[in-house]
């Protein structure tokens, strides 16, 4: 019998373009941390919002990690593949009697959901409109980020009862995830801080359906210049893989390591093996964190 790696992480990125620099830090930093703890390391391409994708980023992505040599195990997951599963998720929470339909505009829901239609009943699961999880008291939700300390948000107050379907039909990003990394035995969740927000639901929704919650470290969010976050969505731009060695320096740097500026002469699988066996995850900076969560 051959037995898990205590170890499972992932990177999940959303192919709504190419990999750029602050999505190469992500996958960089949960490589390393992977290969540090000897465990597995999964890619999960996250496409289940098909009108923010862009056709054929999914291997632009693939063929970058590529040549940065970040090689995953096991077969790539696609989460278009798994609709079944979020139905079936859907379907739990609903015979758990926690969700309800809500036909509220964008512009009455606002930032804070504040039940207006909790007490709604469904017609059918399929009808044009949101689907929210009624959250219950309490609902606090705290945890310890290996980067960012002790963090923690009052979904509450946060973001009330939140969207777990959306309107169009599509599957909210909140359940997809939860449900995949249940499904992958995702055991170390590293990512970038700009998903801390989330992190806060998807702990609640594994605690509903007795998920088991992964360890989780958010990683600073790579700005540019002006402090803006570097995205595909502000054109960011594409890598320069012309020399993939000095992607990886520059993505080392940005997580605080201290690669010598000579490891730029070695073929990227050694380059990597110095950032494995040097990996110092304490050298990581801590990031500026939602208004709305709170630190400790
Ligand atoms: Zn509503």
């Amino acid at each position: 019998m051959i037995s898990q790696p205590a170890y499972i992480g992932r990177f999940a990125p959303s192919p709504t373009g190419p990999l750029h620099f602050g999505s190469l830090v992500a996958a960089l930093a949960s490589y390393l941390d992977a290969r540090y703890h000897k465990g597995k390391w999964l890619v999960r391409i996250e496409d289940i919002d098909p009108p923010r994708e862009q056709p054929g980023a999914d291997q632009l992505i693939i063929q970058s990690l590529e040549r940065l040599g970040l090689y995953w195990d096991e077969s790539i997951l696609y989460q278009s593949s798994r609709l079944e599963a979020y139905r079936a998720l859907l379907s739990e929470l609903r015979q758990m009697d926690l969700l309800f339909p809500c036909t509220c505009s964008r512009k009455e829901v606002g930032v804070v959901y504040r039940g207006k239609c909790r007490q709604k009943h469904f017609r059918s699961l399929d009808m044009p409109y949101s689907i929210r999880l009624k959250l219950n008291n309490p609902s606090s939700i705290e945890f310890h980020d290996r980067f960012q300390g002790k963090v923690r948000q009052n979904l509450k107050d946060a973001v009330g009862d939140f969207v777990i379907r959306r309107k169009d039909g599509l599957f909210a990003y909140q359940l997809a995830v939860v449900a995949d990394d249940e499904y992958q035995g995702i055991t170390h969740i590293v990512r970038g801080a700009d998903l801390i927000d989330s992190t806060f639901r998807q702990i609640y929704l594994q605690q509903i359906v007795r998920y088991r919650t992964p360890g989780y470290g958010h990683i600073p969010i790579i700005t540019d210049l002006s402090g803006n976050k570097l995205s595909k969505q502000s054109y960011a731009p594409e890598l320069d893989l012309s020399s993939p060695q000095s992607c990886l320096i520059s993505a080392m740097r940005a997580l605080g390591q201290n690669p010598p500026n000579d490891l730029i002469h070695l073929a990227v699988s050694d380059l990597l093996s110095w950032g494995v066996e040097f990996w110092k995850p304490q050298q990581i900076g801590q990031t500026s964190i939602p208004a709305n969560s709170m630190m400790d």
